[in-house]
């Protein structure tokens, strides 16, 4: 399996591992008295300052905590990000160990200012307040953005005229420095931080982080407050040499490098399919990117990576010192085809290459016209983005709500009763929209419904099983690639399961269709009529059971008992 989840998700990197090895010979002193531990202390003094001071630790949620615990009091509070590991990725660790408050700050591009830090800093030495003490930012932050020299020194003048310290969570500071091309201490303790959490696990160790101080007058009893947390290792030698290996050689610098370099090239290859948008500056390792909803989970079959902000269909891919160019460009192909979106201008549902160009009537969009089987779908470069199509999507239901909507729906529901009525005992209701009125309908009669929306209800239900019934009003219409939705439909259909279809089925005319009040909707971009349907449905060993003349469409397997 090849991940973008984490860079955490990655192994160990060899240099890494022959130093383990190498290091699990003869006896040693414990507790950090041997010469690997000093070593390595050496080496990220080297790096970070010759008046540091360095403790290591087993992990990074470790690091932040105790960095906390050093230097604060439990009336006093951190100052930090909304998005930052503190806050969203210790399980409350920080506020349950130090018993300070976090007080977060919401950002664009997790980055704190000045400006929007100052605010914060009040109620000072009133007894009702929490005492500001600290002000923590992520470098390079949990959205890939990095702060430059001058955004930190400004940051810890700010910090420090207020008497409150600066703590760095540099999980990823290797990224920042290779972005930035500078040292570690220009952009640590050069810049103006009191104390750093420093990462490893995420650029190449197995696992092992540090807090390093500025110096002895800020880490004074740390040795007990670590031990005190459980977090000394008796086996130091095996963190230290980790962190030699990662001091040799420049490879903290050279895996930083990579991994910066493969996430400049994912994005620059995602910007290539008009479906998808890059939201954050690609300047570390990570690449937050909208994709349409209904194809997050195609794609994760693949490749795992995070839903990052469900409401907004937004992901986090990550890349690591063992991303490779190929690994990109896999997993760019397995998104476009999922996607659907086009490598040569063929049909996508039926492969004919012979596709007509039509237009609306006023010329302002352009169409491709497949005759074979009767698919029409928007040229790519006119897709909606995903706000205009969930404002949409409100709207559009909403108003359809006390018009055709519940008549549409008891017609769907007669035909399926007509015709089918037995049989069905559960049913998926696929893009049932901000209220799930068919689904109602459907369990009024007794049949076990879930539904599903990527905008509305977008938790998975349907993963691991199989229904009787599938229904999808009004969603078709709306697919970069139906044949993708097909395929999950036929996968989550019982034996002798059906499918039930809404749409409005076009003209079969280009004259029509410039005139149909259909595709004024901004949000429509594919456009099917019966024989589409019978072209989709025979990719994946299903025939068109029934088709009504205006909008319905049902869908069951081959040799499917219709009755
Ligand atoms: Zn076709
Ligand atoms: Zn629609």
């Amino acid at each position: 399996m090849r991940s973008f989840a984490s860079d955490n998700n990655s192994g160990v990197h060899p240099n890494v591992m022959e130093a383990i090895i190498k290091a699990n010979s003869d006896h040693s002193i414990a507790y950090g008295g041997d010469d690997l531990t000093l070593k390595a202390i050496d080496l990220i003094k080297n790096n970070f300052g010759k008046d540091c001071d360095v403790f290591f630790v087993f992990n990074g949620t470790a690091a932040n905590v105790l960095s906390i615990s050093a230097l604060l009091k439990p009336y006093e509070a951190v100052i930090c990000a909304s998005t930052s590991h503190l806050n969203t990725d210790e399980c409350g660790a920080p506020e349950k160990n130090t018993h300070c408050k976090l007080i977060t700050i919401e950002t664009k591009n997790g980055k704190l200012t000045p400006d929007a830090i100052e605010p914060y800093i009040k109620g000072i030495d009133n007894e009702h307040h929490v005492q500001p003490k600290m002000i923590s930012i992520t470098q390079s932050t949990e959205y890939g953005t990095v702060y430059t020299i001058d955004e930190i020194k400004k940051i810890a003048e700010l910090a420090h005229s207020h008497n409150l310290y600066l703590h760095i969570d540099g999980a990823r500071i290797y990224n920042a420095a290779a972005h930035l091309n500078a040292t570690l201490k220009d952009i640590t303790f050069g810049a103006g931080a009191d104390v750093v959490s420093l990462g490893g696990t995420k650029n190449g160790l197995l696992f092992g982080e540090a807090v390093i101080f500025k110096n002895i007058q800020y880490s004074g009893g740390f040795k007990f407050i670590r031990k005190q947390s459980m977090q000394l290792a008796s086996k130091m030698r095996f963190i230290a040499a980790q962190f030699i290996a990662l001091f040799s050689d420049d490879l903290w610098l050279k895996n930083a490098l990579h991994s910066n370099k493969m996430a400049r090239l994912l994005s620059d290859e995602l910007k290539k399919i008009p479906q998808i948008k890059i939201t954050q500056n690609v300047e570390a390792n990570s690449v937050f990117a909208i994709i349409p909803p209904y194809y997050i989970s195609l794609i994760q079959q693949k490749y795992f990576f995070y839903v990052w902000n469900e409401k907004k269909s937004e992901v986090r891919l990550m890349t690591s010192f063992d991303t490779t160019e190929e690994d990109i460009s896999s997993f760019v192909s397995h998104t476009m085809d999922i996607i659907g979106v086009e490598k040569e201008n063929k049909c996508k549902i039926c492969d004919n290459i012979d596709l007509e160009i039509i237009f609306n009537k006023k010329k302002t969009k352009k169409y491709f016209y497949c005759k074979k089987c009767g698919y029409i779908y928007v040229e790519p470069t006119k897709l909606p983005d995903i706000d205009q199509e969930k404002q949409r999507y409100l709207l559009h239901n909403n108003a359809e709500e006390n018009s055709g909507y519940p008549e549409m729906f008891e017609n769907l529901l007669s035909v399926i009763n007509d015709w089918h009525n037995e049989s069905i005992k559960t049913a998926l209701d696929f893009g049932c929209g901000p209220t799930p009125v068919l689904a109602n309908l459907l369990r009024k009669r007794g049949i076990e419904t879930d539904i599903y929306d990527p905008f509305f209800a977008p938790e998975k239900v349907y993963e691991n099983k199989t229904y009787d019934l599938i229904t999808c009003t009004e969603v078709f219409e709306h697919l970069f690639n139906p044949v993708a939705i097909m395929e999950l439909f036929e996968k989550h259909l019982n034996k002798n399961g059906i499918i039930a279809i809404t749409t409005h089925f076009h003209p079969s005319d280009s004259e029509k269709f410039a005139e149909w009040w259909y595709i004024r909707d901004e949000t429509h971009i594919s456009f099917y009529t019966h024989k589409t349907f019978e072209y989709l449905a025979s990719l994946f060993g299903l025939e068109v059971l029934l088709c009504t003349r205006k909008n319905i469409c049902i869908i069951g397997k081959t040799n499917t008992k219709f009755y």
